[in-house]
């Protein structure tokens, strides 16, 4: 019997410092934790939700009424060309004992928060890099608790997706196929570009990242396409960036009480210290609407929300 916490508050486990408790709350240490207790609620019909890093997410101010089953498995084996890490691995280490040992292909994750089973689930990506890029297999538990071991092909990855977040299975861990080259090389351009996110990103604000996704140039309307031109980029197909959008449309600095657009980066919303879940909710609100308005554009959201 796993001996689960009560009425734990939730906001100091997010990157946005947000939310209110969860009813339940265990730390996994070990896949068996992680299998064990989401037996127990099951067997109790208590909700879950899986929390990694909290980089990606918008926690209710009324919490969560279940299990927060937070994943702390930090196992790592690095063998050379295969590394194998669980799901609790933060991916800022992921990325550190990798390139130092001139082991490449995660040297694009340089900066990003949060953990290998949050940046599999989310297929994470930035800077032409995403995480199926490199991925061999995944270790998971399906939606009735069964082990299973998805080979990429299997994992349906996608522009911020997988079979993971579609059938909410949950990662206990990932192999990685990595490529050998030089040291020096593969940890200068980690370095670079978290170097590049200090710069561009309100890293002095808790935050969740980007808040939508970058919108594929095909769903723009052809009438705008002169007029985005110089904004897109591929990352990892054609893109008009949100942040631009939200710059255009003049919301730069907007605030709903204590939640504000960031200026230096429109597609981050901070948290200028006591923002509310419901301040973000209904500054998301007047984005998407904004948006919509101006450009004929519908902004979906990449932040996960919690409640
Ligand atoms: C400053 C900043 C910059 C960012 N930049 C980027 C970027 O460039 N590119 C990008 O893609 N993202 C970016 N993000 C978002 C975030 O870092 C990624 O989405 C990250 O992969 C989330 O991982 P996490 O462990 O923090 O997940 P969490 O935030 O804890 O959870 C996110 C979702 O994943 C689920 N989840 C977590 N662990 C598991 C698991 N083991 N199994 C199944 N589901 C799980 C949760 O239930 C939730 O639905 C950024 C965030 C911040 C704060």
């Amino acid at each position: 019997m796993m001996k689960f916490k009560k009425n734990v508050l939730l906001a100091p486990y997010t990157t946005f410092k947000i939310g209110g408790k969860a009813r339940h709350f265990f730390v996994a240490k070990t896949a068996e934790d992680v299998e064990k207790a989401l037996f127990q609620a099951r067997e109790k019909n208590i909700p879950f939700f899986v929390l990694g890093g909290g980089s990606n997410l918008l926690v209710s101010d009324k919490g969560f009424k279940g299990l927060v089953l937070k994943i702390e498995n930090r196992k790592l084996k690095i063998g050379n060309p295969v590394v194998y890490a669980a799901a609790g691995v933060n991916l800022p280490r992921l990325v550190r004992e990798t390139t130092k040992r001139g082991l490449g292909g995660l040297e694009w994750a340089g900066g990003l928060p949060g953990t290998v089973g949050g940046a599999v689930r989310g297929n994470a990506g930035a800077f032409g890099g995403e995480t199926k890029d490199s991925i061999l297999f995944v270790d998971c538990l399906d939606e009735k608790g069964k082990r299973r071991k998805l080979s990429r092909g299997k994992c349906q990855f996608s522009y911020r997706s997988s079979i993971f977040k579609k059938k909410n299975w949950i990662v206990l861990g990932a192999s990685f196929k990595m490529k050998q080259g030089n040291a020096k090389e593969f940890m200068n351009i980690a370095k670079d570009h978290i170097n590049y996110r200090k710069q561009r990103n309100p890293l002095e604000f808790p935050n969740a990242g980007s808040i939508f996704k970058n919108c594929d140039l095909k769903e723009v309307p052809k009438k705008l396409h002169e007029f985005v031109k110089p904004a897109v980029k591929t990352d990892p197909f054609p893109v008009v960036p949100t942040a631009f959008l939200i710059s255009e449309a003049g919301l730069k600095h907007f605030c709903i009480g204590k939640a504000e657009v960031s200026e230096k980066h429109p597609n981050f919303l901070i948290n200028r210290g006591g923002a509310s879940a419901k301040d973000v909710q209904q500054l998301i609100k007047k984005i998407k609407n904004t948006i919509k308005k101006k450009f004929s554009i519908t902004l979906e959201e990449e932040v996960q929300f919690v409640k």
